[in-house]
This record gives C-alpha cells, sequence and structure tokens, in this order.
C-alpha cells in the first residue's frame, strides 16, 4: 500500500491508542485549533513520512513504544516499524507557538473558546524559541483572539520583532484585516497563512458567526503579491457539510489565486462533536483534486518552509505524501 493510501485511512479514524513504553516526551499538547485542550497527539513517522494522531484509549490503531521513540503501528491487521517524532511545541522541527490561548469568537470546530487559555508575555514566547533552538529550522506563529482583531495583530507584530533576531523563517496564521500581509511582510515574515475554513461563504457564516469570508479571499489575494507564489497557505476543512463540487470550486479559486490549500480532515470537536470526519475514499478523491490544482497553477509545497504545508502531520500534502 502506498503511503497516502495508508495516511487517508490513519486520517481518517484520527486517534491511536497508545501502549508500551511511557511515551510522555512525544505527546504534542496543541493550544490552537480543533485539537486544542485534548489529551495530546503523537507524530508517527516512516522515514520523511509523518501522521499526527490524537491519543485516545478507544482507537482501533495502537502505536507500541519501544524506548526512545521507535515504535510500531497496529492497524487493519497490519504491523508497521517507524519511529516517534518529538514535538517542539506543538509540531515537530518547528517552534508553532500559540500566542493568545483564547478567543471572542465562537467558530464551531474550534475549542480555543472554551479552554480560556491565556496570552503568553514576549518573555515566555522568547523562552520558548530558545528552549527548542538547537531542534528547529522555522517558528510559526497563530492566535485567538483576546479583545480585537486589531489589538491581537498588534500584539503579535510586537512578539514578531522580537523573533527575528533567531533568523529562521517565521510563518504566521492570524485573523487579518486588510493590511495584514504588507504589516508582516514589513516586519520579516516569509510566509502567511489565512483561513477560509469552509468551502462555501454560507457554511462559513454558519461555522464562524461574526467573521468575514469576503475579506478573507481579498487579504489571500493581497498576500500572493506581497508575499509571491508558493508563500501564501489556506486551511480548508473537509467535512463542514460541503460537496466534493463546492470543494473542488474552492480549491481551484485558491490555485488560481496561487494561494496553496490546506485540507484538513474534520476533527469533530466542540460545537461539531456529533459530526464524522471524511471517509478515507473522499479523502483520496479530494487529493486527487488538490494535486491536479497545484500542478495546474504550478504550486509546489515542498517549499513551504513553515507551518502546516511543512509539517505535513494533519493532512495529505501533495508531492509530500505519495
Ligand atoms: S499540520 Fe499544522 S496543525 Fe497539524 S501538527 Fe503540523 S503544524 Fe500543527
Amino acid at each position: 500500500m502506498h503511503w497516502k493510501d495508508l495516511k487517508a485511512r490513519l486520517l481518517a479514524v484520527g486517534k491511536v491508542q497508545m501502549a508500551g513504553e511511557p511515551a510522555e516526551r512525544y505527546i504534542a499538547r496543541s493550544a490552537a485549533g480543533p485539537g486544542a485542550g485534548g489529551s495530546g497527539a503523537v507524530f508517527f513517522a516512516i522515514g520523511n513520512y509523518r501522521v499526527k494522531l490524537a491519543v485516545s484509549p478507544e482507537s482501533s490503531i495502537q502505536v507500541v513504544h519501544h524506548g526512545s521513540g521507535t515504535a510500531d503501528l497496529f492497524f487493519e491487521g497490519r504491523s508497521l516499524s517507524g519511529h516517534l517524532l518529538e514535538p517542539g511545541f506543538h509540531c515537530p522541527d518547528q517552534a508553532y507557538i500559540t500566542v493568545t490561548g483564547s478567543c471572542i469568537f465562537s467558530c464551531r470546530y474550534c475549542s480555543v473558546p472554551r479552554i480560556g487559555g491565556k496570552r503568553k508575555t514576549i518573555e515566555e514566547i522568547r523562552g520558548m524559541v530558545e528552549s527548542v533552538r538547537d531542534r528547529i529550522h522555522a517558528i510559526s506563529i497563530t492566535s485567538g483572539v483576546l479583545n480585537s482583531i486589531e489589538e491581537e495583530e498588534a500584539y503579535v507584530l510586537e512578539v514578531i520583532k522580537h523573533l527575528t533576531a533567531y533568523n529562521l523563517p517565521i510563518g504566521v496564521s492570524i485573523y487579518p484585516t486588510a493590511g495584514t500581509p504588507d504589516r508582516l511582510k514589513d516586519i520579516g515574515v516569509a510566509e502567511v497563512k489565512f483561513n477560509l475554513e469552509a468551502a462555501t461563504s454560507h457554511i462559513f457564516s454558519r461555522m464562524c458567526p461574526g467573521l468575514d469570508y469576503g475579506l478573507i479571499w481579498q487579504v489571500l489575494d493581497r498576500s500572493v503579491k506581497v508575499f509571491g507564489k508558493n508563500r501564501v497557505f489556506s486551511n480548508v476543512i473537509i467535512g463542514l457539510g460541503e460537496t466534493d463540487a463546492e470543494l473542488e470550486t474552492c480549491i481551484k479559486k485558491l490555485t488560481a489565486l496561487e494561494v496553496i490549500p490546506v485540507l484538513r480532515p474534520l476533527n469533530p470537536v466542540a460545537g461539531l462533536a456529533g459530526m464524522r470526519r471524511p471517509s478515507a475514499k473522499r479523502l483520496m478523491k479530494i487529493f486527487a483534486i488538490h494535486t491536479r490544482a497545484l500542478a495546474e497553477s504550478g504550486l509546489d509545497p515542498r517549499l513551504a518552509m513553515t507551518m502546516c504545508t511543512n509539517c505535513t502531520g494533519c493532512d495529505l500534502v501533495p508531492v509530500r505524501d505519495v
């Protein structure tokens, strides 16, 4: 079985039960996004391929840790030898840091507003980067919204000014305003990710009350002009009730703008806890559409230096997952 087929099946389950030696140092604990606040997740890797799975005692997938990261994965009667990756805050190889762990908005798929985490100080963030400096190649920054979108961006800009001295590529994913791409570029950010989240405006307005779908498209368009091709990304969730045709239209519209879509299988938590993860068959169908659309626009996910397209843990990434 090709890795991409196996990864689609693993992502369709999304969870893994851990056994064997203690694996605490390999458990990633997220403070942002749909997986935030859960019981953690592990990155299982075979060679350069990796998948991130939430830790859960109820999963049909089991990883047995033999110590020092060596592990076997048992799934559908197969046994695969690999290793666990040590996360550098949230994901391996990057310091991916959530600046503010709470949010005034209530996107239905996201746990952050329920966690009510605090805002990190600049000193805390610098300390976090220092603590993993010897094993990261990038810094990625995301954030909830503590007071207002404008105030959050101003704080994130201050944070970034203190991180450029590390001479690492910096990726930023925050909720934007019209001028955000230019301001981030001006202070030395390398890549940006502004998330559409939903394939249609209709679904977006149900999922993210109070946020502006049209503005995100406008900001993505501007971002490509400012950051260039292969430097702008946008998450779109698979499984919010959209059809395959709607998803295909959204993917093609993004790639026509030279934005690389990040197609994220729904993790049914928070207000969507009753929904189902997309099937492996659907993930593979969308993967084929995604792969074609990127190729037609000459976009190459291998060039990503930061954030999710570089990490590849949570999604099928064309050209990287083969
Ligand atoms: S793919 Fe993105 S959200 Fe998933 S672990 Fe990697 S950086 Fe985090």
